[in-house]
């Protein structure tokens, strides 16, 4: 028996990122069993797989192939019937066998003495494995979860462009800018972004055996929009102002996410296909064909059809003073009578009926008269209570203090 060493970063199942960099290219034959190891790498006592010492073994990757079964890829590497069928067995409340998927990494640690097969280990996903232990007399199945330890980080960044690419300028996981947009849906429309726009952020990162797997909740953050700044604090599952007051609100300020106003509602507006002037009633968002249009609001589908003006539309209501509509749809994707959640998809971009080119026409109906949803002050969600309100702010001076407390790159 050899001495335990001193567990490394590269701890557990560290192996799969070492085994990755080696070539793993497949060609189309290779669809039925994997006798031919994907890649093989012989790792030093530094290693665990798994919690398993990596130097008594030699550790071959591969992944499922396609319309396999566990025990065809087993009898590939010469584990006996006999085994298998004990493995299928103590697997029951563990795992599944049947639902093994194609294309998903797995390891086999066969034993340097004797070349036998000791280990057979499945990734489920980045943290979850099942192993396959027949390295003694009987065998074994268990699950093994990667340890995830979450670490709160500070983020910055001044807009250019697009929030979008901001995010990724400053090193954050893309993932951030649409968190970020989540957070701040309802006070600010980022269609209208402008340069020198900025942020910073407090949030969760997630990190498995020194390897960041992800990112957790935004716990505070304060975005500069033309000047004036927007702050978000998470408390009780929700996210609030500076003064406890809900971010949520009954409305989103847009029907599509990263889209472009290409044209705002205006009662003098020039038609571009009829070339005279014809109010327009709506606030155009231009965005690529097939884009998702989402209800701003819960709602009702009062209309699902079809005029030549309009093309494809639909139209909401929400409550007895308020109506949506979204017209120049490509697909509806809701009937009449159908209720929807606010975000839900409704149909999608497109230029059926007077279009110049794909957008969303997105009318805002108040007491039954268009208005220009932009310039309304839309009601919020339930505020906090007196006595919540007290234990929020102590929450949000400790927030708000971690977030000062960060070192920001760049500077904003
Ligand atoms: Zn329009």
């Amino acid at each position: 028996m050899k001495k335990v060493q001193t567990l490394s970063l590269l701890a557990a199942c560290a192996v799969g990122i070492a085994a990755l960099v080696l070539n793993t290219s497949k060609t189309a034959e290779e669809t039925s069993v994997s006798k031919e190891p994907l890649a093989v790498k012989t790792l030093t006592c530094q290693h665990m797989v798994c919690n398993i010492e990596a130097c008594d073994y030699e550790v071959e990757e591969g992944v499922i192939p396609n319309n396999s079964f566990l025990s065809t890829i087993l009898q590939g590497y010469g584990v006996a019937y006999k085994t298998i069928l004990n493995l299928v067995e103590k697997s029951k409340g563990v795992f599944d066998v049947t639902k093994i998927r194609s294309n998903q990494p797995y390891y086999v640690l066969k034993n340097k003495e004797n070349q036998e097969i000791d280990y057979f280990i499945y990734k489920q996903n980045i943290t979850d494995f099942i192993v396959f232990d027949m390295a003694k007399k009987g065998t074994k199945v268990y699950s093994y979860e990667r340890p995830v330890v979450i670490n709160e980080k500070g983020g910055s960044g001044v807009i250019v462009s697009s929030l979008y690419e901001a995010v990724e300028e400053s090193g954050m996981t893309s993932s951030m800018a649409i968190e970020l947009a989540g957070v701040f849906a309802w006070q600010i429309d980022f269609t209208r972004v402008q340069p020198g726009d900025k942020f910073k952020v407090l949030y969760e990162e997630k990190i498995c055996e020194g390897e960041l797997i992800g990112t957790g909740n935004v716990q505070c953050a304060i975005l500069t929009n033309s000047g004036k700044e927007f702050h978000a604090y998470l408390y009780n599952g929700g996210y609030y102002d500076e003064n406890g007051k809900p971010l949520e609100s009954m409305f989103l300020k847009s029907p599509v996410e990263f889209s472009r106003i290409s044209s705002r509602y205006n009662k003098r507006r020039r038609h571009p296909i009829k070339k005279r002037i014809i109010p327009h009633l709506g606030t155009d968002y231009a965005a690529p064909k097939g884009t998702p249009i989402i209800a701003v609001a819960d709602g009702v589908v009062t209309k699902s059809s079809y005029t030549g003006g309009n093309g494809k539309y639909v139209k909401l209501k929400h409550s007895s003073i308020y109506e949506t509509q979204y017209l120049h749809m490509s697909k509806r994707g809701v009937k009449v009578g159908e209720h929807v959640k606010q975000g839900e998809v409704i149909g999608y971009v497109g230029s059926t009926g007077l279009a110049t080119g794909p957008h969303v026409c997105f009318r805002f109906w108040k007491n039954g008269v268009q208005v220009n949803h932009l310039r309304q002050d839309l009601p919020a969600a339930d505020p906090l209570d007196e006595a919540t309100l007290s234990l929020f702010h102590l929450e949000r001076k400790d927030l708000r203090n971690r977030l000062e407390k960060t070192a920001f790159s760049p500077a904003v």
